[in-house]
C-alpha cells in the first residue's frame, strides 16, 4: 500500500505500524511556500526521536537533494 510506504520515518525507517509516533512536517516551510503545503514531495515523515534530533539541530533550511 502506498500509505504504508509513506508512513515511515524518512530518517530511520521506523513505521507507524511498529507503534512509533510519527510526525509529518514540511521540508520547505508552509509559511513561505504555501503552494507546496499539500505537495507530497514537500512532506517529510519523521518519528518523534528523529524529529527531536532534527529540532536540536535547529536548521530546517539545510535540506539538500543528493544529486
Ligand atoms: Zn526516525
Amino acid at each position: 500500500m502506498l500509505l504504508k510506504a509513506i508512513f515511515s520515518c524518512r530518517d530511520c525507517g521506523v513505521t507507524y505500524e511498529s507503534g512509533a509516533p510519527l510526525h509529518v512536517g514540511h521540508i520547505k516551510p508552509r509559511s513561505r511556500y504555501p503552494e507546496l503545503a499539500l505537495e507530497l514531495s514537500n512532506l517529510q515523515i519523521l518519528c518523534s526521536e528523529c524529529n527531536i534530533g532534527k529540532s536540536n539541530r535547529s536548521e530546517t533550511s539545510n535540506f539538500s537533494l543528493s544529486n
